[in-house]
């Protein structure tokens, strides 16, 4: 007899909204505005603001309702002579309940391996905070038919044993759809997180089927229903686009 298939588990989206290097005073007013919208028609998706770490806490004092808030990156250890840095147990002290973490650009600029931000990962999962861990392909490997590879070595090397669905969130995020406007086909971002998905099942086995596989590049308005109608995306990492209010919440839309 064959033997009968679990049924896929329903997954809560989440749209987190990566600020980057952006944001003084003056932008908490969209954290404000996004609230105010919030209140009249809450999407089906739980909804997240990655601040720079300068506005972590005003953002917190704030208490905005219906959105969580987390970093953007932290340091594997957990206090120490490490200038410039922030731990996870700060973060997660000023009220950060996430923070990403092997964003493209910290690969990039400052030269993390997946060795490294697995090490993130496992300091930032034992602070209490959930670790949106971030694979992508650059232009170049995906040119060379090396995409799902590429990210499969990524997802690999950067999650520790112990992750689960509450600790661990997957963003897929191909390095030339960031902040260029251009973004992979439907068709392409379905193949990517169907093999991510595998890959999180046959490791976490029923936690790796529960937990989020977000999509991140070029996401705005007028792509958001498409691409967050692929099978196995379960929300959006969002740079530039949730910065305003308006645009950020036009990409929630998808989940009305
Ligand atoms: C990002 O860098 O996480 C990102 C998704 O950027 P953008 O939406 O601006 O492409």
């Amino acid at each position: 007899m064959m033997a009968k298939q679990k049924p896929a588990p329903k997954i809560k989206p989440l749209v987190a909204g990566n600020w980057k290097m952006n944001g003084v005073g003056k932008q908490l007013g969209e954290v404000k505005k996004l609230v105010t919208v919030l209140s009249r028609q809450k999407p089906k998706a739980d909804v997240m603001i990655c601040p720079p770490v300068t506005l972590l806490s005003r953002m917190v004092a704030l208490k905005p309702k219906g959105v969580a808030l987390g970093g953007q990156d932290c340091h594997a250890n957990v206090d120490g002579a490490h200038t410039g840095d922030v731990s996870a147990d700060m973060l997660k002290e000023a009220g950060a309940k996430a923070v990403i973490l092997g964003h493209s650009e910290r690969r990039a600029d400052h030269g993390e391996s997946d060795k490294a931000v697995r090490a993130k990962v496992g300091a930032a999962q034992r602070s209490g905070l959930t670790a949106i861990m971030c694979v992508g392909e650059s232009l170049k490997q995906r040119k060379a038919g090396e995409t799902l590879k590429v990210v499969q070595a990524q997802l690999r090397g950067s999650l520790p044993d112990k992750c689960n669905a509450k600790n661990t969130v997957i963003a897929y995020e191909p390095v030339w759809a960031i902040g260029s406007g251009l973004t992979p086909t439907v068709e392409q971002v379905a193949q990517v997180h169907g093999a991510l998905r595998k890959a999180l099942v046959r490791r976490f086995g029923d936690e790796g089927a529960k937990m989020r596989i977000l999509y991140g590049g070029s996401v705005k308005p007028s792509n958001a229903d498409e691409l967050m109608a692929v099978p196995h995306v379960n929300g959006a990492l969002v740079g530039g686009a949730s910065l305003t209010a308006k645009d950020f919440y036009g990409i929630l839309k998808a989940y009305l």
